[in-house]
């Protein structure tokens, strides 16, 4: 159970280097902005990589109608850094170690989900970027910045064999893909399906792979087929080809579907067997057209997911340092932020960009 409180005792604060939009068409460019001084529970971490998550282009450029951005908007919850300050009731971290924040900085810890150990469902969660920021006032700022300051409960540790830029992925896009294969029992002899290989597409190919799945992907892109087989995929589709589409009808027991952009979904209900459930994680905005026969017909389920609780965060973290999981990334200075923007709308990236943070300093 969540011991956190919503908290908005008045703080002092510090300054720090950051990136920020101005406005949905303006390029993300350089800012000071203010952090508070850790409180008793808080750890204060100096920012090593942040990835770029395809939520942060849909959040800077205001594309989602239910989560208007404010700005300056200043994105990034795929952090990863060095513990700097931590306050005196802090238990779990101390000053030097690696630790990580993903996309929730608080939540109530008083409503039923919270009490439920699901805090990503909590009415009152306070979103790493874009959310009221109870402590400062205006809004909560995220990781294209030198520093950060998160309660404890939101912090968690890093396994220390991953690489460092390949972990800050996971902070999103690995929980948001392992906790519904989690959720919809992911197992071996399970048939799974994985739509879209990016940023989380290629991250629910190595969950699927380590679960033991038999993993097919979806893809269109041609020249992403032999990338899908070497990160676990047995089979890799061309979602444009409606034979090699249909040779797999009624088949999936999951499909997680991580598109970006608008996409004909019913192609992907077809697949499903009885009881088949496709899960949608892609934030588009315009609403999907379903087919009713398309599910009832066969008991099929559509649901959708968001990331995942901070026990289940960690203990994917956790597996990922088991099974020495971490995201293919290309590391990129601050400095070209809006020009892996413009790549990650191309799809062209293998397979997420993780910013080096200390690229920052020279800004
Ligand atoms: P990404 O790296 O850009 O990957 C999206 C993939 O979707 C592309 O690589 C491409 O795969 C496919 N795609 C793109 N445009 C398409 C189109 N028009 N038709 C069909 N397929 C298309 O993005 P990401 O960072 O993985 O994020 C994916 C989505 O999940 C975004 O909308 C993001 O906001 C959302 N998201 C949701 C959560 C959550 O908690 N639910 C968390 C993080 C992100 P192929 O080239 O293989 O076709
Ligand atoms: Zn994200």
């Amino acid at each position: 159970m969540s011991t956190t409180q919503l908290d908005s005792k008045s703080y002092g604060q510090y300054n720090a280097k950051a990136y920020s939009a101005g406005s949905p068409t303006s390029p993300l460019a350089p800012t000071i902005i203010a952090r508070r001084d850790p409180g008793e529970q808080d750890v204060r971490l100096e920012i090593l990589f942040c990835g770029i998550c395809h939520s942060d282009l849909h959040q800077v450029r205001n594309e989602w109608s239910v989560m208007p951005t404010v700005y300056p908007c200043i994105p990034g919850h795929e952090i990863i850094g060095r513990v700097t300050h931590v306050g005196s009731a802090v238990t779990k971290f101390k000053p030097g170690d690696i630790a990580a924040v993903g996309c929730l900085v608080d939540s109530d810890g008083s409503c039923p989900e919270c009490h439920a150990g699901l805090e990503q469902f909590c009415p009152n969660m306070i979103l790493t970027y874009n959310s009221p920021d109870v402590h400062l006032g205006g809004m909560t700022y995220g990781g294209y910045s030198e520093s950060i300051v998160v309660k404890e409960h939101f912090v968690f540790s890093v396994p220390s064999n991953l690489d460092l830029a390949g972990a800050a992925p996971l902070l999103c896009a690995g929980i948001t893909t392992y906790s519904p294969m989690r959720h919809w029992g992911v197992t071996k002899g399970k048939k799974v399906g994985v739509v879209g290989l990016g940023g989380l597409g290629h991250m629910a190919v190595k969950f699927a792979h380590a679960l033991g799945a038999h993993t097919v992907v979806f893809t269109t892109s041609p020249n992403k087929k032999d990338d899908a087989l070497s990160l676990g995929a047995e089979e890799v589709v061309l979602s444009h080809d409606a034979d090699q589409m249909n040779k797999h009808a009624s088949s999936f027991d999951f499909i997680l579907d991580a598109v970006s952009a608008e996409h004909d979904v019913n192609a992907y209900v077809q697949l499903l067997s009885r009881d088949g459930n496709i899960t949608l994680v892609g934030g588009v905005d315009k609403p999907h057209a379903v087919s009713a026969f398309g599910l009832l017909l066969k008991r099929r389920s559509i649901s959708g997911s968001v990331i995942g609780s901070i026990v289940e965060t960690q203990e994917m973290l956790d597996f990922c340092g088991k099974h020495n999981i971490a995201a293919d990334v290309e590391v990129i200075p601050i400095q070209k932020v809006n020009e892996a923007y413009e790549r990650l709308l191309k799809s062209n990236v293998k397979y997420r960009f993780s910013i080096d943070m200390k690229s920052l300093k020279s800004s």
